[in-house]
């Protein structure tokens, strides 16, 4: 995990001035590196029984799918307004800088279907909680939110409605 830490690259004042932006770009590049991001973040639910693993809009994809993959699991996308071209089920949330809205559809998983939630960075939780209320929406069973960075001091674990949080990299 130490290597891991140590690719991950800070950007003072991105998007906006005050944001320390955790950038993993250097993690993804490293084909090592990234392999065994993939496996830590799969290994507490190798055998949970999750059979969806859902991956928030952008840079959850890029995690959610591989740990899907070695799961044996299906992807599911949770996406930005306006981008899913299905029936969907929306819920607003507010950033650690600004607000957003993310919406998944309705028929992504069944009712009691157990499902991991991936994404790269927790901070206030915002984005999690409100991925955690869309997927309980259409039935889910959420076992987990697997991360591979948490800003902890932000408190964002408290937000996530007693879903497990998974984090491999904690920032206090
Ligand atoms: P939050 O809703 O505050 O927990 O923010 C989490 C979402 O915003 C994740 O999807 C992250 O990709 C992104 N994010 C928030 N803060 C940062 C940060 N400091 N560095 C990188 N990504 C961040």
């Amino acid at each position: 995990m130490d290597n891991l830490s140590a690719l991950i690259r800070d950007i003072p004042d991105f998007p906006e001035p005050g944001i320390v932006f955790k950038d993993i770009t250097p993690v993804l590049a490293d084909p090592a590196a990234f392999t065994a991001l993939v496996e830590a973040l799969a290994e507490p639910f190798r055998d949970s029984g999750v059979s969806k693993v859902a991956g928030i809009e952008a840079r959850g994809f890029t995690l959610a799918t591989p740990v899907a993959g070695l799961l044996g699991a299906g992807f599911i996308p949770v996406r930005k307004p306006g981008k899913l071209p299905y029936e969907t089920v929306r819920e607003d949330y507010s950033l650690e800088y600004g607000t957003d809205s993310l919406e998944i559809h309705t028929d992504a998983a069944q009712p009691g279907e157990k499902v991991l939630l991936v994404d790269d960075v927790i901070a206030t939780g915002g984005t999690a909680a409100a991925a955690i209320r869309l997927l309980k929406k259409i039935g889910a069973d959420v076992v987990g939110f697997a991360v591979f960075i948490e800003l902890s001091f932000l408190n964002g674990a408290q937000m996530l409605d007693g879903v497990p949080l998974h984090a491999l990299v904690k920032y206090d």
